[in-house]
């Protein structure tokens, strides 16, 4: 459908907002018309989610090396270390849900209708999410072990120590007893 040039703008109006009454343009942008003014804030609103999304793309790879070829976590030595990758889960999330805000934002604004190539990358970035939150789980479930395991050689240390002192003890009371024999010799 060819659109003629006294065509409106077609944002999408906020809420209280009125219809922009704008004649709009076609920038390169399919179907869709914006007057000037609404074709800026597109790129504006672009621009922005395309930021969290290079983030996020760069951000999710480093989550998924937390993982091996069949899918559990990689040897994390100490606590330290799951806690940095927990950190690092943490923030690939947020950057996720950035972009993903963005996104919505943007579609709002522009499309009154929900497209399918909006849903479908909505539902992958969900997807992304959702990965990320399964490595938390795992992360959370290590960290568990290790302070366990850390707790278990506390315990061991303090009975190896409870050992000596015993084995201490024992010294000390055979020399009282030898000491104590030795003086009833002499006497
Ligand atoms: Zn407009």
């Amino acid at each position: 459908m060819q659109a003629t040039t006294s065509d409106p703008c077609q944002v999408v109006p906020a809420n209280a907002e009125r219809e922009c009454t704008n004649p709009g343009r076609d920038w390169g942008q399919g179907q869709l018309r914006l007057c000037k003014t609404h074709h800026k804030q597109y790129g504006q609103l672009t621009a922005a989610y395309h930021a969290h999304q290079i983030e996020a793309a760069t951000m999710y790879p480093q989550v998924m090396a937390f993982l091996d070829d069949s899918g559990h976590l990689m040897p994390m030595p100490g606590t330290r270390e799951v806690d940095n990758a927990l950190k690092v889960c943490d923030r690939t999330f947020a950057m996720l849900e950035k972009e993903i805000n963005g996104r919505e934002a943007h579609h709002r604004r522009f499309f009154p209708q929900m497209n399918n190539g909006h849903r479908m990358r909505i539902a992958f970035l969900r997807e992304q999410q959702e990965n990320v939150q399964a490595v938390v789980g795992m992360l959370v479930a290590r960290k568990r072990e290790l302070i366990e395991l850390e707790r278990a050689r506390a315990v061991a240390r303090r009975d190896q120590a409870g050992v000596v002192n015993l084995h201490e003890s024992a010294i000390n009371c055979w020399t009282i007893f030898v000491i104590a024999l030795r003086l009833r010799r002499q006497a």
